[in-house]
């Protein structure tokens, strides 16, 4: 048992909330430093969600992860800065203001968890939580150089998580390295009962550097339209150091990835907006006029807590379920999710894993994505993970222009093992 002091500078806004003597105990992380991503229940201390609709909010528990956090002797140091309910790609869409990559501060550290990112990689933290609903995890992790990875869904409980899109999202661990992000994920997975999603797999796997005679599937619509071809080309020499590893590196077609983002946005804007309606603004965030009648207030607080991407999704999640509108837009979403799945069964009875980049490109400048469908395009290449619930990770691999790039290896469901081997192996590879 001890106590933490957290008094790192915070150059890049990170956090939150930040505890500066932050109690641990005993146990597989006695008295590491960790960062929570601000979407996820802590008790007693503010969880927002980057939104101004939660102001005042302090959950009355925990989220199942940190229970185990806690249970396993962990410092939790802070609530890290995201965009608003995980809508984003570069952690500017906060009420809180935007968190700036550690790599250079004029660029985004990418999101929604660029929060966690960034503390993992200034080394204000040692570890750090995120979560991922369509790369939340492995495009801060790829844009900051630090491992990211987003776990099988269900292999970590959601209880206690603040839901965006359900039927997409995990938790999943951020760190410095592989063995770490591996001993996270020993603590993360547990049944949970609470969740209705998740299932027995405990993990306790420890990192085989060994691949040889392993195949590799490289998707060929992981190199088209839209990658950066300096990207393109070194996620290819850390395929080729796979390979000089002893992988067997196998080129193959994903044609469901034409329908994979906008099956992508129709399912988690749909869900969002049933999920947000909760938010009624009565309890917390800004207060409204107590003269004014129930529907007027109610407007009124969910337009001025919301921020302007939250309140785009709501407004057209809410068209995609409508009657009329729901056989064209989320029945369809739901078959092209579907195929996404089928396509990934197919290759997994070919190949043991899929590489390619994390993300098209480099860390974008802040403020460079302000049109929305630019910013949903970069997510194209995490999205499909999601999808069909597979495991995914991204590794550092190299730099362009001074800034990190991810190698992401994703793999069969519920092979997170499997993934965390080949990371592995490519990480002592690029060391060797
Ligand atoms: N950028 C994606 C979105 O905005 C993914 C976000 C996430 O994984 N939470 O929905």
């Amino acid at each position: 048992m001890g106590i933490f002091a957290f008094s790192a500078p915070d150059p890049c806004n990170a956090f939150i909330t930040r505890i500066p003597e932050a109690e641990y105990g005993d146990g597989k992380l006695a008295g590491v430093s960790i960062a929570v991503k601000d979407n996820i229940s802590t008790k007693g201390i503010p969880t927002t969600c980057g939104s101004k609709i939660l102001e005042g909010y302090i959950p009355p528990y925990d989220a199942h992860v940190v229970e185990l956090l806690r249970a396993e002797g962990a410092a939790i140091v802070g609530k890290t800065n995201m965009d608003e309910f995980g809508m984003g790609t570069t952690t500017e869409n906060s009420a809180y203001g935007p968190t700036l990559n550690p790599a250079d501060r004029e660029r985004v550290p990418g999101g929604s968890s660029g929060g966690s990112a960034a503390a993992v990689a200034s080394g204000m933290v040692a570890m750090a939580l995120g979560t991922d609903t369509g790369g939340s995890i492995r495009c801060p992790a790829a844009f900051c150089g630090i491992v990211g990875m987003k776990p099988t869904y269900g292999r970590v409980s959601r209880y206690g998580l603040v839901a965006y899109a359900n039927s997409l999202e995990q938790i999943g661990p951020m760190a410095a390295n592989v063995p770490d992000i591996s001993l996270l994920l020993q603590v993360l997975t547990c049944h949970d009962p609470r969740d209705s999603t998740s299932i027995t797999a405990p993990y306790t796997h420890t990192p085989d550097p060994d691949i040889h005679g392993l195949k590799v599937g490289v998707p060929e619509e992981y190199f088209g339209k839209g990658v950066d071809p300096r990207v393109a080309s070194i996620v290819w020499e850390g395929i080729s150091l796979l390979e000089r590893l002893g992988a067997e590196i196998i080129t193959c077609r994903m044609p469901s990835m034409d329908y994979a983002l906008a099956a992508y946005y129709v399912t988690c804007m749909s869900e969002a907006s049933s999920n947000l309606a909760r938010f009624d603004g009565v309890r917390y965030g800004p207060p409204a006029d107590p003269k004014k009648q129930w529907h007027e207030s109610f407007q009124e607080r969910r337009r001025d807590g919301f921020g302007k991407e939250v309140r785009r999704r709501v407004m057209l999640g809410t068209f995609a379920l409508s009657s009329g509108y729901y056989g064209k837009y989320y029945a369809k979403a739901q078959s092209a999710r579907r195929n996404v799945a089928a396509d990934f069964s197919r290759l997994f009875s070919e190949v043991d894993v899929l590489a390619g980049p994390t993300m098209p490109t480099i860390a974008f400048r802040v403020g460079e994505k302000s049109d929305p469908l630019s910013m949903y395009l970069s997510d194209i290449l995490t999205v499909p993970a999601n999808l069909a619930g597979v495991p995914a990770i991204s590794v550092p691999c190299g730099k362009v222009d001074g800034m990190p790039v991810g190698l992401q290896i994703m793999g069969r469901w519920c092979a997170d093992e499997r993934v965390i081997d080949v990371a592995y192996a490519f990480e002592e590879g690029v060391s060797a």
